[in-house]
């Protein structure tokens, strides 16, 4: 099983006559050029001529980001119940089953913990794959508990999103994971632990509007698609021509919404840098200290707004 979903695209043969086995050749969606699916895959995903960045699975998200042989995942068997029964042209279970197959994973999201360059965080990473990395009742709860777990071990907290939004066969449950995950965030940030939020093509819907946009420093990968409703919607909808580059990371970091925009091999340097200024390995104790000294809620002012 391959967890790439790119090396699977049946290769265009330039001149039409071989006949070269899929998933040998990927053609790229930057500089249309056909690279070896190998060179790729080595390069988390990279195009090797044009930079362009493609999706990256989980796993390999996480064999990114995390020393090797430290990671531990946790809920691996958290599953659907299927609270709605809903049925569209399918079934929703059927849905899930077909993505559990073809992923070898139970929902949309791989939590964990591990070391980043020797440094304990807990960590979550959306898979595209499953159900274009939609936010159910299940991927909602193994994010917030991937939060409480960097809240009980004291560590910083890391989310890689990379979803279509809620998971619209969940209805109402669904969104109401983003009261939930919000919600975890605030005690996260109750306790002083960082929590870097990295975007990743692409990031939408409900997991924009929650805890993708919650954190202490939002990362985003180059050229990822970031938004609410996507830019056909809006077009349709104000019935206006879009800037270029619209909800695109460098238009969204120069409007405001980010922190940076780093290329993905430089992303696991980058966020060892943020983490030691943000929370010094020997800040457990100080965090320790300073929550059981400090008494004052947080005031964020925008509370104070609300009232
Ligand atoms: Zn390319």
């Amino acid at each position: 099983m391959s967890w790439f979903t790119k090396v699977k695209t049946p290769l265009e043969i330039i001149g039409g006559k071989k006949q070269v086995p899929a998933g040998i050749w990927t053609k790229c969606d930057g500089c249309k050029e056909t690279v070896y699916s190998n060179d790729l895959e080595r390069a988390f995903n990279i195009c090797p001529n044009c930079g362009f960045h493609h999706r990256l699975s989980s796993a390999k998200r996480i064999e990114l980001l995390i020393d090797e042989g430290t990671f531990v995942e946790f809920d691996a068997d958290l599953v659907t119940k299927d609270p709605l029964k809903f049925k569209d042209s399918k079934k929703y279970k059927d849905r899930v089953a077909a993505a559990q197959k073809k992923t070898g994973m139970k929902d949309s999201v791989l939590s964990g913990t591990g070391l980043l360059f020797g440094r304990p965080v807990s960590i979550a990473a959306q898979e595209f794959g499953f159900m274009g990395g939609s936010m159910g009742t299940v991927a909602g709860e193994k994010l917030v508990r991937t939060i409480e777990r960097g809240g009980e071990n004291k560590t910083p907290v890391i989310i890689v999103s990379c979803s279509g939004g809620a998971r619209m066969q969940e209805g109402i449950l669904s969104l109401m994971q983003m009261a939930k995950t919000a919600s975890a965030l605030g005690e996260l940030a109750e306790k002083k632990l960082p929590f870097i939020s990295i975007l990743t093509d692409p990031t939408s819907g409900g997991v924009t509007a929650s805890y993708a946009m919650l954190g202490d420093i939002i990362i985003a990968e180059p050229d990822a698609l970031i938004c609410f409703a996507g830019p056909r919607v809006i077009e349709q909808t104000i019935k206006e021509t879009l800037p270029p580059g619209f909800q695109r990371s460098e238009f969204l970091l120069e409007h405001g919404f980010l922190d940076m925009v780093i290329r993905r091999e430089q992303l696991k340097e980058t966020i060892s840098s943020i983490l030691d200024y943000m929370a010094p390995m020997d800040s457990v104790d100080i965090a320790k200290t300073s929550d059981a000294g400090n008494d004052a809620p947080l005031n964020t002012g925008e509370e104070n707004n609300l009232e």
